[in-house]
């Protein structure tokens, strides 16, 4: 159960990064954002949604396996 980024379109815009409840996700030195799934838990007890993939301006950037 998590989320990740589909490296192809990422704009390495950092929106998703600082949303991010549980620090699952890295790449702010590099630009090369990636979700780590051990740290991902689908922002569950945070959000009703993952938060990444609601603020992406990417559509369908971040998939997720969340039910
Ligand atoms: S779904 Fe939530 S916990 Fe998982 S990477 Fe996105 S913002 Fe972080
Ligand atoms: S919000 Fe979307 S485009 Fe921006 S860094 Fe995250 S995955 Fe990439």
């Amino acid at each position: 159960m998590s989320c990740r980024i589909l490296l192809e379109e990422c704009m390495a815009c950092g929106v998703c990064y600082a949303v991010c409840p549980t620090d699952a996700i890295t790449g702010q030195d590099d630009d090369i954002y990636e979700i780590d799934p051990d740290l991902c838990n689908c922002c569950e007890t945070y959000y009703e949604e993952p938060q990444c993939k609601a603020v992406c301006p990417v559509e369908n950037e971040i998939v997720c396996d969340c039910d």
